[in-house]
């Protein structure tokens, strides 16, 4: 911690780390994809939380500090947290949390630029269309609009069920969701944004 900024960030993170509130090994992480610089695009982060932040499903029990870092009043704070919750599709307390949470639009817009990630323009990738033509986006709330067997899951999801929070895949073709607490691929043909 040496320039201006960094002093500002380790100020404003009372010197714990910002995600977890650890105070071990405590260094600047960088937040990409936002519009601000300096402290504006970092968070304060501990050693443990930027392993982490690597590879959040390793011990997702961790990150039950984000059910207080997602409450941040700072945005830096709040689009990391939104990323690591986005990271953890297989827990249900994150997606409850994902639900509950409120970023401000731009904030929002934040969070969302970086989770496509990576350095490559996806620009030239086919977008994902719902049986309307209507581009489907992470995040967004779908309705069946068929009955669909859940293959494995044993039961049958109805036309009109609802899923929030939809992930897109690799596949235009494809999105996943979850219904009745599994997460399944759904077929983007079957379905209708709301
Ligand atoms: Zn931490």
């Amino acid at each position: 911690m040496n320039t201006e900024w960094e002093t500002a960030l380790s100020d404003r993170g009372g010197a714990t780390c910002e995600l977890c509130g650890g105070s071990s090994d405590l260094a600047a992480h960088f937040v990409p994809g936002g519009a601000g610089q300096d402290a504006e695009a970092h968070i304060l982060a501990c050693a443990d939380c930027r392993d982490r932040i690597e590879a959040p499903t390793l011990d997702a029990s961790h990150w039950f500090c984000l059910k207080q870092s997602i409450w941040s009043d700072v945005p830096a704070v709040q689009v990391q947290s939104w990323r690591l919750l986005q990271g953890l599709p297989n827990e249900p307390w994150a997606l409850e949390l994902l639900e509950q949470a409120y970023l401000e639009d731009s904030v929002l817009a934040w969070a969302k630029a970086g989770a496509t990630g990576g350095s490559q323009p996806d620009s030239d990738a086919s977008p994902t269309l719902d049986a309307n033509g209507t581009p489907l986006a992470d995040g967004d709330t779908v309705t069946l609009i068929k009955n669909l067997d859940v293959k494995g899951g044993g039961f049958t999801a109805k036309r009109g069920t609802a899923v929030k929070n939809i992930r897109l895949t690799d596949s235009p073709e494809a999105v996943e969701g979850r219904i009745n607490g599994s997460v399944i691929v759904l077929k983007a043909c079957f379905l209708k944004k709301q």
